[in-house]
């Protein structure tokens, strides 16, 4: 068998790529021993707020951080409820129960695996204090129905955009604005996997509120506003220099990853739409998807048995999630809250899914030889 050596995320030719940007980057900060709170983390945190087109961006240390920094900063005590959907990754709701919130989970979209939009409203209550929607695999949840839900009932919205930055959302009032700038705050992750990673942890948050920015600023810096003055409960949470030069780097080239990844999408669905046992990931029309991940349902057929057909090929493939929220062991106490005792969608997400390899470096060869080893699965 040829050897493609064929990865889920290939960062390495990322890097090759643009390796002496990177390399001069990363040793300027050297230089200067400016590890902490050096010049490029501000002009990072600027180049990202000019980009999203939001007025503040403040870096933390990862994605999580800045979940747990955003529901600290609106303020929110323990025993309020916060909606969150049943299928994401397991930090957008350990946050909130860390923080001695209840997470109550909703089950999800069929088609775009964003949180369903009717079961959200029904899940309101009065306790209801904030909606965590996520933008999974790269693509929105419907904002402008969220944000109409969030003012009706007073609740503060935090988009978790780990999986999104750089999709443009198209605002029912006809406005492009970028993913993650609508709601009170949006988090990001740059987990060097993610559509805008650096080579190690990091995070930021997003927001247009000038006195949310300050609570922020102060709560991810031990809760201080004057050096020495602790005004409230913090967290030590940065983005380290080295981390934010790299970023500067990267997102000047993150339109044209997230092109690559598009082209990638578009050249799976061509070869795989027509399968009758696939269903190709769905593309809202509030949205653009920048194919964080490329994620298919398989249908009448055992996913996990492709998935060993595949690896028998060399080719990786990957289940996000396997494991719905309400089923995670961690999350028991939570399982029936409101009445939401099921989840049929997620739970069958969960059975039938399959991500294949994605990143910005993916060649028509080797889209070429993955699809023809899906397709021969079926044969
Ligand atoms: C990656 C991710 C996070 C967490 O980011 P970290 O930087 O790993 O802490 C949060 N939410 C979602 C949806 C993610 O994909």
């Amino acid at each position: 068998m040829e050897n493609r050596n064929i990865q889920m995320c290939d960062l390495k030719g990322q890097y090759n790529k643009i390796k002496s940007e990177i390399d001069t980057a990363i040793h300027q900060v050297i230089d200067s021993a400016a590890f902490i709170k050096g010049k490029e983390v501000n002009q990072f945190q600027d180049d990202l707020a000019k980009y999203l087109g939001v007025k503040h961006v403040i870096g933390c240390a990862n994605g999580t951080d800045a979940l747990q920094i955003a529901l600290m900063a609106l303020g929110l005590k323990p025993g309020d409820e916060v909606i969150t959907p049943d299928f994401t990754f397991i930090a957008t709701v350990e946050v909130v129960a860390l923080l001695g919130m209840i997470p109550v989970l909703v089950d999800v979209d069929p088609t775009s695996f964003t949180i369903d939009i009717k079961k959200l409203e029904e899940a309101i209550t009065p306790k209801t204090k904030a909606i965590i929607p996520v933008h999974l695999f790269g693509q929105c949840a419907n904002m402008d129905e969220i944000m109409r839900i969030a003012n009706k009932h007073n609740i503060f919205v935090v988009e978790d955009n780990a999986q999104a930055l750089g999709s443009n959302y198209y605002l029912a009032n006809g406005t492009t604005v970028k993913a993650g700038t609508i709601g009170d705050i949006g988090t990001t992750s740059f987990f060097p996997s993610k559509n805008l990673g650096c080579y190690g942890d990091g995070g930021a948050l997003f927001t247009n509120n000038d006195d949310l920015a300050n609570e922020i600023r102060s709560i991810a810096n031990h809760g201080m506003k004057v050096r020495y003055h602790h005004d409230r409960i913090g967290v030590n949470s940065r983005l380290d220099t080295i981390q934010a030069a790299i970023l500067s780097i990267k997102l000047k080239y993150l339109e044209q990853y997230n092109t690559a990844r598009i082209s990638a999408a578009d050249f799976y669905d061509s070869k795989l739409k027509s399968c009758s046992h696939l269903v190709v990931p769905n593309r809202v029309k509030w949205s653009n998807h920048i194919f964080h991940q490329y994620t298919l349902r398989v249908i009448d057929a055992n996913r996990d048995d492709l998935i060993k057909h595949l690896a028998s090929f060399g080719i990786p493939s990957m289940v996000y999630y396997p494991v719905p929220l309400h089923i995670q062991k961690a999350f028991e106490p939570y399982r029936t809250f409101n009445g939401n005792s099921s989840y049929p969608v997620s739970d069958s997400l969960a059975n039938s899914v399959i991500s294949l390899p994605m990143h910005t470096e993916m060649d028509e060869a080797t889209l070429n030889f993955i699809c023809d080893k899906v397709l021969s699965f079926f044969k």
